[in-house]
């Protein structure tokens, strides 16, 4: 059997990324967007769990509860972060 393990806090910022990043305005294309989930998981705290698919989504929905306002606070401080000095373009 293979080793499954897994951030959850990872899961929860992808899936409210979109939504945070289109209500501050900002650019959302796929620089941008890298570089606020970058910058946004360097300023969380992770949440690794050991388990197997089956038991994820539990464990994800009942962490989601607890951590979204504290994980939309951080995406929404990090896409003003990327705002004011975005990526895209310089390529
Ligand atoms: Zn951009």
């Amino acid at each position: 059997m293979a080793m499954e393990y897994r951030n959850l806090m990872e899961d929860i910022v992808l899936q409210n990324l979109d939504s945070v990043m289109a209500a501050g305005g900002g650019c959302t294309c796929d620089a941008c967007k890298s570089d606020v989930v970058a910058y946004t998981l360097n300023h969380l705290t992770p949440h690794y769990v050991a388990t197997r698919q089956g038991r994820l989504m539990v464990k994800l929905q009942s962490y989601e509860l607890q951590s979204r306002a504290d994980v939309v606070a951080a995406i929404s401080e990090a896409a003003v972060m990327v705002a004011k000095a975005p990526r895209h373009g310089r390529e």
